[in-house]
């Protein structure tokens, strides 16, 4: 039986939430149906935190859904969703689903293939991975439903996983990257029960589609506290098999102050509300494997740019074994590395040239981190900066003046 909660019990301030995801709940309701917010908004939202984005769900199904909105589509072969547009933002409808049924859709180590069934509002909380993300908030009523106890785990700041772990795990391993993120992100702990089983099934990881894992890195690391994951995952037994890069950030002494000033410039970014580029973050983390390698060739005879290449070719092929960085990503990570070494000259003519790169931003983002760490002169370092701020009569001065 599910606990209801009043506004005066939860707290939730109505300012923090969409308008758009109250319209779909206001329409959809007004249709005869049921709707909610649900899932990482509440929670936030419980917890005083601005969420990113809001999910909505009910018990129509997409075809219900999608006419009683101006501009929504259906999305989603295997389980279908609706994606109900207000300019910018995209209020995510589901309808509630149940559980997998456990013998028939999984593979051999228990991971689920197919989950593609609708149910009811209290099948589709115990499908949820965590009690705190198990929340449904009628903003209509303005009441909070709680099948799981969420309510008291989100007080407590308790991680703790719906239903029994160990196989929660073994359906979906990437659970256990999540616990992780949201015991980081509430500044708070994962259930003794929950927390036990993952070093013995950390493994499981490498069975999932690498993408998925990169998604969940890549959250991971955006989520405001990076080396805190880190070392947690560490401190869990994850961090192997994920990115080979994790081992190193912890251990080697050469790389971590590198990664550190990455990682903490990440966090302020995220924490001051901005965007951060995938491929600037995996460029700054893949750099001191990289700068090793690099330098080894140099010393060896090899010319600059071809023994960064080799260098750069090695540690994505290293890394790719592990985890797959999506294709459009990597190219771009090159590109910033590949600039690197063009920095260290400074001429009117290709100045110009490299400004019209489309990674020249990023690139000269990334020297400053080097500039920080001193494998760059920070005076060099600076006057790229201010060129690549300049506007093109300034570019034009500041390039004559060389
Ligand atoms: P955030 O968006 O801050 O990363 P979130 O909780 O919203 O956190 P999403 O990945 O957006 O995470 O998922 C939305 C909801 O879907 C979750 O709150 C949870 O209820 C459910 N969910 C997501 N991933 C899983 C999973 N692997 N297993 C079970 N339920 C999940
Ligand atoms: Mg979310």
């Amino acid at each position: 039986k599910a606990k209801r909660y009043s506004r005066d019990e939860h707290q939730i301030d109505r300012r923090l939430v969409s308008r758009h995801a109250v319209k779909v709940c206001e329409v959809l309701q007004q249709a005869g149906f049921e709707a909610f917010l649900v899932g990482g908004a509440v929670r936030d939202l419980m917890v005083g935190l601005e969420p990113k984005d809001f999910d909505v769900a009910t018990n129509a199904t997409p075809d219900q859904v999608r006419p009683l909105f101006r501009r929504a589509r259906i999305i989603g072969k295997r389980f279908q969703l609706v994606h109900v547009v207000f300019g910018q933002e995209i209020i995510e409808t589901s309808t509630f689903r149940a559980p997998a049924a456990a013998d028939e859709l999984t593979d051999d180590h228990g991971r689920i293939l197919r989950d593609n069934v609708f149910g009811t509002q209290k099948q589709d909380a115990a499908r949820r991975d965590f009690t705190i993300n198990a929340l449904y908030y009628d903003p209509v009523t303005e009441t909070v439903v709680d099948f799981h106890d969420g309510v008291r785990d989100l007080k407590a700041r308790a991680i703790r996983m719906i239903g029994e772990p160990a196989s929660r795990y073994r359906e979906d391993p990437v659970r256990m990257l999540r616990a992780v993120r949201f015991a980081v992100k509430l500044r708070g702990e994962i259930e003794p029960a929950t927390a036990a089983p993952i070093g013995e099934l950390a493994e499981l990881i490498e069975n999932v589609p690498s993408s998925r894992v990169f998604d969940e890195m890549y959250k991971l690391l955006t989520c405001g506290h990076a080396m805190d994951c880190l070392k947690q995952l560490r401190s869990h037994g994850l961090h192997s098999g994920l990115l080979p890069l994790l081992d190193m950030v912890l251990e080697e002494p050469d790389g971590l102050s590198f990664i550190e000033l990455a990682l903490e410039r990440t966090d302020k970014r995220v924490r001051g509300g901005k965007s951060v580029s995938p491929s600037f973050l995996f460029a700054s983390l893949l750099w001191p494997q990289v700068r090793t390698r690099w330098q080894r060739l140099y010393q060896a005879g090899e010319h600059s740019v071809p023994a960064l290449i080799a260098a750069a070719d090695d540690v994505m092929n290293a890394q790719g074994e592990k985890l797959a960085i999506n294709r459009r990503f990597s190219s771009d990570m090159r590109e910033i590395w590949f600039m690197q070494p063009r920095f260290e000259r400074r001429q009117a003519r290709t100045a110009f040239r490299m400004s019209e790169q489309p990674r020249f931003r990023a690139a000269v983002d990334f020297l400053q981190l080097r500039a920080a760490c001193s494998e760059f002169d920070s005076v060099l370092a600076q006057w790229w900066m201010d060129f690549a701020d300049a506007p093109d009569a300034e570019k034009a001065r500041m390039a004559d003046a060389l």
